[in-house]
């Protein structure tokens, strides 16, 4: 059977960019549908237009920084609809981007909705119909609100980069990497900042030490966070909202940000006639190959709700053109991803939380937690964290965590060597780069824990 196309990509984000582009390079015949902008939830809403907010929040530190450093400098007040201006330029840049990126590559674009009609064909949203002899589900996640009287007038995180202007007060709901990530930068561009997590302590999954330390700093820094507390009612003012929490507290707040979690993009794709899948939380159901139940239809990235995070989106897309395109069936590797999370200070990490890591054997915990030398100088209480977890048996570095200003650069080469599998003696091997925080982790010679 002649297919109109070798491959059709519905959704044009990380994951279905790359997997379109490098297919497309590769010979194969490619279209891609995508409803909103290029460069999906990481360009347009997530990573990239964060990163920027988390260092447009990170000024009034250095501010008061360089004059405990003995300069005369004063901050002025933020200026959000400057800051967002451009901001909206730099997306729209980078959009072009990807969009150029699939044109040079001779994809086949359509900025339409598109849905499965059967294992081989896609309905685009102005009635065309075309087939393909695969087709690549990429169609990401998108932010969930708990189903809560007053919950629909609330922003969620896709919003926050839209504001017309900054609140002067905001309650975010959640303990995971956005509502910890917006909670630093609100807080950092001068919003008050009011954090209710449901559960003991923020981070949950995460070494408990780290996010111990990363909830300590995030109230020290001004973030009023209140844990085990979730809203009991909200309501919607003329100018805001009234919220009772379940701790009995009642207040006013200008704005409230749900950062409750996310769920996969499969509402009305056409997947159950097309035979593909579907798991309990909505997420498409694939193979260590990203292959659907339905066999020429495969999905990567957050839609299938394996490791959320773009760079493994991209992974996926690549492995899937190389299996598929490429002849050489190639499994994602989903083990030992390190990850920063950008609140300030940051948190880097790879492999297993200590209390992960003691569930499957014996350990031993090196740890470190010191006043790091600029911010010392500069008189501020700030703390950071360089912790191993080590297989007692085998020596190799299991785990590492680290909290402190620059976390997710430093993650990414540590995460090489555990990757590699170093061990602690090897680490221990590796000189110091001094004076820095990161030599920390090559020179922790005593266990503090055992287990
Ligand atoms: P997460 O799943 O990480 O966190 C959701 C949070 O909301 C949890 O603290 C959860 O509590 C809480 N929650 C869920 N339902 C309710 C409810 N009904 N009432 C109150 N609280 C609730 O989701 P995020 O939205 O923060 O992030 C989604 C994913 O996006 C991340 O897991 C990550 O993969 C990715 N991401 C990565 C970033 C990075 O790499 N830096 C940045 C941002 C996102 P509980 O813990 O009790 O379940």
């Amino acid at each position: 059977m002649a297919f109109d196309y070798d491959l059709f990509v519905i959704g044009g984000g990380s994951g279905g960019v790359r997997a379109a582009r490098v297919a497309a390079q590769g010979g194969a015949r490619v279209a891609l549908a995508e409803e909103s902008r290029y460069g999906g939830t990481c360009v347009i809403r997530g990573c990239v237009p964060k990163k920027l907010m988390v260092f447009a929040s990170e000024f009034p530190d250095a501010i008061a920084e360089a004059q405990a450093y003995g300069w005369t400098v004063h901050a002025g007040g933020f200026d959000w609809t400057t800051f967002r201006t451009k901001l909206h330029a730099e997306l729209d840049r980078l959009e072009g981007v990807y969009r150029g990126l699939l044109g040079k590559n001779g994809v086949e674009t359509f900025d339409m909705r598109a849905r499965i009609v059967d294992p081989h064909t896609v309905e685009l949203a102005d009635g065309q119909r075309k087939s393909a002899r695969y087709i690549l589900i990429a169609t990401g996640g998108r932010p969930v609100k708990p189903d809560l009287p007053g919950a629909e007038h609330a922003l969620v995180s896709d919003d926050l980069f839209l504001m017309e202007q900054l609140p002067k007060s905001i309650l975010i709901v959640g303990g995971g990497y956005i509502a910890c990530e917006f909670a630093c930068i609100l807080n950092g561009l001068g919003v008050q900042v009011t954090q209710f997590y449901r559960g003991a302590q923020v981070l949950r999954g995460f070494d408990d030490e780290a996010r111990g330390l990363v909830s300590e700093e995030m109230i020290q820094a001004g973030i009023n966070l209140h844990l085990g507390t979730n809203i009991a009612e909200m309501e919607k003012l003329a100018d805001g909202y009234r919220v009772c929490g379940t701790n009995g507290q009642e207040a006013i707040f200008d704005q409230v940000l749900f950062a409750t979690g996310r769920a996969p993009n499969t509402r009305d794709l056409g997947l159950e006639a097309a035979g593909v899948a579907v798991g309990r939380k909505g997420e498409i159901v694939v193979d260590d190959y990203s292959q659907t139940s339905a066999p020429s239809v495969y999905a990567i990235g957050d839609v299938t709700d394996r490791v959320n995070l773009t760079p493994v989106a991209i992974r996926e897309g690549m492995a899937f053109v190389e299996t598929v395109f490429g002849g050489n069936p190639t499994p994602v590797d989903h083990d030992l991803i390190p990850t920063a999370i950008f609140t300030q200070p940051e948190m880097g990490t790879v492999g297993l939380s200590e209390e992960e890591a003691r569930k499957r054997g014996p350990v031993e915990v090196y740890a470190t937690s010191f006043k790091p030398m600029r911010e010392s100088f500069a008189g501020r209480s700030t703390r950071v964290l360089m912790k191993l977890i080590v297989c007692a048996e085998t020596r190799r570095v299991l785990g590492c965590h680290i909290v402190a200003p620059g976390a997710g650069e430093m993650i990414q080469l540590a995460g090489i060597a555990v990757k590699m599998g170093a061990t602690k003696e090897d680490f221990d091997r590796t000189v110091a780069v001094h004076p820095t925080m990161s030599e920390e982790i090559v020179t922790m010679k005593t266990p503090v824990r055992s287990a």
